[in-house]
């Protein structure tokens, strides 16, 4: 039996990837082996410019100035995606605009948490409906890859359990009445929009109960049973790979892998053993 857990989609990312990095990362909670190299320094440098570029973002949606700021940071690529977030923003309702809202939300004996970029609860006569907003800033990714991805199957699935903390009435939102941008700064003028519904939130909760019970598997059978991918794709810009003699230095180039982009630190992700 193992204890309650907090998994957010960098977690269950993480553990489709490679069971090991999951066990470093969430179990462990393993700091990056030191010092990066160049190019991990490159890949934190581009892991800054994202965060800035979504605090900017969220900056101007409370009505502050910030073009000063962004010239001041002196940073052309971060400008350019500045500019495209102005001259190209995303389509989306009118309604209560949250910005990076943290949700939590039960399943089973565990807690699912997810940190929304933007969320909008818009009226539509007796009953609401949501429309979630996500930034990304890295290799543009095709429709189906994102519909797939546990980014939204975590996302779409909380913001409907958690939809009656979200309406005046405390009325839970369809699941057809939940929709999902993604905004991609190398894409501005291609928004990636999905649409959800009933069928996809029972198939939502079913791979996550699926998922978790292989975790949970896996946490009662102790460390061994955590084994390393043999995709070794996967370890190319792993920063764990000094721990699993995959090598130590990556090839050149930035691939920001999902599971990484809420940052180093794994603060929201705990799994408390
Ligand atoms: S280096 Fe490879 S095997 Fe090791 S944690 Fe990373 S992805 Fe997994």
């Amino acid at each position: 039996m193992t204890a309650s857990m907090q998994l957010s989609q960098s977690a269950l990312s993480s553990f489709s990837r490679c069971r090991r990095r999951f066990f470093l990362r969430f179990v462990r909670r393993l700091e990056w082996p030191a010092p990066l190299t160049g190019s991990e320094q490159e890949w934190e440098r581009s892991l800054r410019r994202g965060e800035q570029l979504h605090l900017f973002i969220e900056q101007a949606a409370l009505g502050m100035d910030v073009q000063g700021l962004v010239e001041e940071a002196g940073d052309e690529q971060l400008s350019r995606w500045w500019n495209s977030a102005v001259e190209h923003p995303p389509a989306q309702p009118t309604g209560d605009v949250h910005t990076e809202l943290e949700l939590m939300v039960p399943f089973g004996e565990h807690r699912l948490v997810a940190r929304f970029d933007r969320l909008i609860v818009a009226q539509q006569g007796d009953s609401s409906a949501i429309h979630i907003l996500d930034w990304k800033t890295g290799t543009p990714q095709q429709a189906s890859r994102l519909a797939r991805s546990w980014q939204t199957t975590i996302y779409q699935f909380v913001a409907v359990e958690a939809s009656p903390s979200l309406t005046a009435a405390g009325i839970p939102v369809r699941p057809a009445s939940v929709g999902f941008t993604y905004w991609q700064a190398e894409a501005p003028q291609s928004p990636v929009v999905l649409t959800y519904d009933e069928a996809a939130h029972k198939a939502g909760r079913q791979r996550i109960a699926a998922e978790i019970a292989h975790i949970e598997q896996r946490l009662n059978g102790g460390e061994d049973s955590f084994e390393r991918t043999t995709d070794l794709d996967a370890c190319r810009h792993c920063l764990y790979r000094s721990y699993c003699e995959r090598g130590r230095e990556p090839p050149p180039g930035i691939d920001l892998d999902e599971d990484f982009e809420e940052g180093p630190d794994g603060s929201l992700e705990e799994v408390p053993l």
